[in-house]
């Protein structure tokens, strides 16, 4: 259990809360009334606080404008049946931001501030936490160089804040991919294992590209040879094939995503083969042909399992099998939802009571 530390709380004048039709939330575009800010001086993270929601005034020369040492998190809270508030894993989330903050020469943020941040956070605002089926909320942990200084080199001072705001049930449409061979996402060596801004930055115009095609999502691969598969879009890519659960190594280049690893666990737990290893597209390709790719889908907090319908490599597109047929990200799917919503018992220790 983590140590509770004081937070000093500024209380927003008037709640927003009314302000918002929950029965129409569109994602990333709602927030909650309060924010969690920490400091660093150079030295030491201090005045830790959480304020009302509001606008940065920052100086044009800042930092991060300019140089993009910034990185981010991602995860949810859920309201159970007894009205609590629940946050699935976030001490992953917790540990990957300091990996991130390292590789972009930022620092760390101790597990206690993270934690207690988000605790505090979630906790005030939790009547901001949908309850109807399939909504959340999300939390956006980031941080930023906050130097007013345009020099390249490594700002003395961040500033780490968690916002967060309530999301709509997400149905995921299965989405249609391309497989991506001219443009790549990361390269050995480089920053693709952080969740940092610039990665999705670069990511936008290929993407971009491939909506013009028609295509919803890129399968990236690798920077060397473009032969094996890396990530789906900004989700983690599994497929099943025969009876085994695949999924590439989270390598330099992949990013180590919680839903993932949790997915392996669950698979491992119910005694299904899996196989953590590079994966050849020619090898995809002719599981479809050979009618033994059973599924296909990106993992990531966003969709939890993003289902695959179509796959298109070098000009021809791929129909996978229906949906509805797919036992294991079904099964997968529902297994973790019944987790995060405290439908399930906890037994593997993933869900963070907030109260
Ligand atoms: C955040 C992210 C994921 C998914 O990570 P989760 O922890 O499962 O949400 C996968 N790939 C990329 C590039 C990401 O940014």
């Amino acid at each position: 259990m983590v140590p509770t530390m004081e937070i000093p709380v500024t209380r927003a004048s008037q709640s927003k809360i009314n302000q918002v039709d929950f029965q129409n939330i569109q994602f990333g575009k709602v927030y909650s009334d309060h924010m969690f800010i920490a400091d660093y001086d150079g030295k030491q993270w201090s005045d830790l606080r959480i304020e009302p929601f509001a606008d940065l005034t920052m100086s044009p020369a800042t930092s991060v404008l300019h140089y993009g040492q910034s990185i981010f998190e991602g995860l949810k809270a859920y309201k159970n049946e007894a009205d609590e508030a629940l946050v699935f894993r976030p001490d992953r989330n917790a540990a990957r931001f300091n990996k991130s903050a390292v590789r972009m020469c930022m620092p760390e943020v101790s597990e206690d501030i993270f934690l207690n941040g988000l605790r505090e956070l979630v906790k005030l605002d939790k009547d901001w936490i949908p309850d109807r089926v399939g909504t959340s909320l999300y939390v956006r942990p980031f941080m930023i160089a906050t130097d007013e200084y345009i020099g390249v080199r490594p700002s003395q001072t961040y500033r780490f804040m968690i916002f967060t705001g309530p999301v709509g049930a997400y149905y995921s449409k299965p989405v249609r991919v391309k497989v991506e061979k001219q443009f790549v996402r990361a390269a050995e060596g480089g920053t693709g294992f952080s969740k940092t801004a610039g990665n999705y930055a670069g990511s936008l115009y290929p993407a971009q590209l491939a909506a013009q095609e028609g295509y919803d999502q890129l399968i990236w691969t690798d920077a060397n040879e473009h032969k094996y598969i890396e990530e789906a879009g900004t989700m983690n890519l599994m497929l099943v094939i025969d009876d085994t659960l695949l999924t590439p190594p989270t390598s330099g280049t992949i990013l180590d995503g919680i839903t993932r690893e949790s997915i392996l666990t669950l698979a491992q737990d119910w005694g299904m083969k899996t196989e953590v290893r590079r994966i050849s597209v020619k090898e995809i390709i002719q599981a479809i042909e050979q009618n033994r790719l059973k599924e296909a889908f990106g993992a990531g907090t966003a969709a939890t399992v993003a289902h695959i319908q179509a796959i298109a490599n070098d000009g021809i597109d791929y129909e996978l099998p229906p949906v509805e047929n797919r036992e294991f990200s079904n099964k997968v799917l529902k297994a973790l939802d019944d987790i995060k919503y405290g439908r399930a018992e906890d037994t593997q220790g993933w869900v963070m009571k907030v109260d």
